[in-house]
């Protein structure tokens, strides 16, 4: 399969050029030329099909044969190593739990598949490339545990200085090995804005092969749909209209469902679930799209004032606005909702969420109100003890801390504080 740049003036990249170069030389995401659906008697039996099987059929059109089939195999089941289970919280709302991976947050699927993808093109060669990847908090941490040890790569994550919770900080900063942690003075954004200018920085590019483990590329966002498959194969047998709820920052989540749905799987709706960082809601009210800078919040993940990924998803609905909205429905809730939700759920099902998933719980509550007969999920994207202040705040519970939190608690934080770009840029020179 070969992709195509969406601003239109780039060449057309195989797999691997997209891979290795994230972004497109003309600034724009990459997307498939094609999107085959699948075979409709594959759709009707999937419950017949183990997790690992139904991944491979659905992104191997993107991939084979430029990674066979065998390796392809192989990357997908290296890389579903964990459940994905669903948990019904309450009549007509379950949740599809995302966080049983090594860094417990969805993103371990995207950063471990793309990881192995990587591995797999250096295995027989001497390149090397760098990894810029900037964090609103858990992107870091997956990506440095998915590229931990991977040949030929080296990861250098950027996170805004005091904005991402102790948990993450340490997930961020304790691995070592061809991980480097930046601390850097400033927002989100601020990261964000480091890694695009440097990639468009000749000095930087013309002594380092650069590239993105953000959902802009399409190794980390195209594995997203797995998990969407998985839910479906659970809740089938229900026989409702099934409406994804997904806690949404860049928008790479939600888009990785849409893409499944292109595939062909009868999903009915979605739902972006976003905090006060609200662009795509005030999209849809005043048909303007105008990003703002972005505002903090207790779902810091979500802290992003321009998604990255939308055009992905306009380009999903060929452009078309009335079809966008006929397919997505966005909601904004603030932190003091989300904080109500997060005991609402204990109260009502003793569930502990996590605060993105209180945002997706808001989301799926507010689309019951008029579609009584859907049948929601929201995304549980990280696991409650990521985000401890908030949740023990407001649960009156202590939660254990899982294995892999407790382990890099207790190592000791590594990172380099860069001010601005210039500083940035000669650490990177000299790297
Ligand atoms: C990254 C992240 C999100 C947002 O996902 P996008 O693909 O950027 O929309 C939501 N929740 C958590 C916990 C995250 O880490």
């Amino acid at each position: 399969m070969n992709y195509f740049s969406l601003n239109n003036n780039a060449p057309i990249a195989t797999f691997e050029t997209a891979v290795r170069k994230g972004l497109a030389p003309d600034k724009g995401l990459y997307f498939p030329e094609h999107i085959e659906p699948l075979e409709a008697s594959f759709l009707d039996s999937i419950e017949n099909y183990s997790d690992a099987e139904i991944a491979f059929q659905s992104i191997k059109q993107f991939i084979c044969p430029e990674i066979p089939e065998y390796d392809l195999k192989q990357i997908i089941s290296e890389t579903l190593s964990f459940d994905f289970p669903v948990v019904e919280i309450e009549e007509g709302i379950s949740t599809l739990e995302l966080f049983h991976g090594p860094t417990m947050a969805f993103k371990d699927v995207g950063a471990r598949f793309m990881a192995r993808c990587l591995g797999y093109f250096n295995k027989d060669n001497n390149e090397e490339v760098t990894v810029l990847v900037a964090t609103s908090g858990d992107t870091g941490g997956a990506v440095a545990s998915g590229f931990l040890g991977v040949k030929g790569v080296r990861v250098v994550i950027l996170y805004p200085s005091g904005k991402v919770s102790h948990v993450q900080e340490k997930q961020l900063t304790t691995l070592g090995q061809n991980i480097t942690a930046l601390e850097v003075d400033g927002t989100f954004d601020d990261c964000q804005d480091i890694v695009k200018r440097a990639f468009l920085d000749d000095d930087l590019t013309e002594k380092m092969a650069l590239t993105s483990a953000n959902s802009i590329n399409i190794a980390r966002w195209m594995p997203q749909m797995f998990y969407f498959l998985f839910a479906y194969k659970q809740l089938k047998s229900k026989n409702k209209p099934i409406v994804f709820s997904v806690p949404s920052g860049n928008f790479g989540n939600i888009c990785a469902g849409m893409l499944a749905q292109k595939l062909g799987f009868p999903f009915a709706h979605f739902i972006a679930s976003n905090n006060a960082n609200n662009v795509v809601e005030r999209y849809f009210k005043t048909n303007t799209y105008s990003p703002l800078p972005s505002i903090q919040t207790i779902s810091n993940a979500m802290d992003v004032g321009n998604p990255s990924n939308f055009v992905r998803i306009q380009k999903l609905h060929d452009n078309n606005f009335e079809a966008l909205k006929n397919n997505l429905t966005a909601y904004s809730f603030s932190d003091e909702q989300t904080k109500e939700a997060l005991s609402a759920i204990y109260k009502g099902s003793g569930y502990i969420a996590d605060p993105h998933g209180a945002v997706g719980y808001l989301g799926c509550k507010s689309y019951r109100e008029k579609n009584p007969a859907a049948q929601t999920i929201f995304l549980e994207t990280a696991h409650p003890t990521k985000f401890l202040d908030v949740v023990e705040a407001v649960i009156p519970e202590k939660i254990a801390l899982p294995p892999q939190i407790q382990a890099v608690i207790e190592k000791e934080k590594s990172a380099i504080y860069v001010e601005d770009y210039s500083q940035f840029k000669t650490f990177l020179l000299n790297f």
